[in-house]
């Protein structure tokens, strides 16, 4: 079953570059396939869902 889909949007809070990317809601967590920004952070973002 496929989860519920949706628009995220991504910040990177080290160099400040936004990603908009579109995602499968899953039970807790959103899938989007989005793996690091271009400087290399890996995990510290600001996350939105639409
Ligand atoms: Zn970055």
């Amino acid at each position: 079953m496929n989860g519920l889909r949706v628009k995220v949007r991504i910040r990177c809070k080290h160099c400040g570059e936004k990603f908009v990317l579109r995602g499968r809601k899953e039970k807790e967590r959103v899938e989007t396939g989005f793996k690091q920004c271009l400087c290399n952070n890996k995990s510290d973002f600001d996350i939105e869902m639409e």
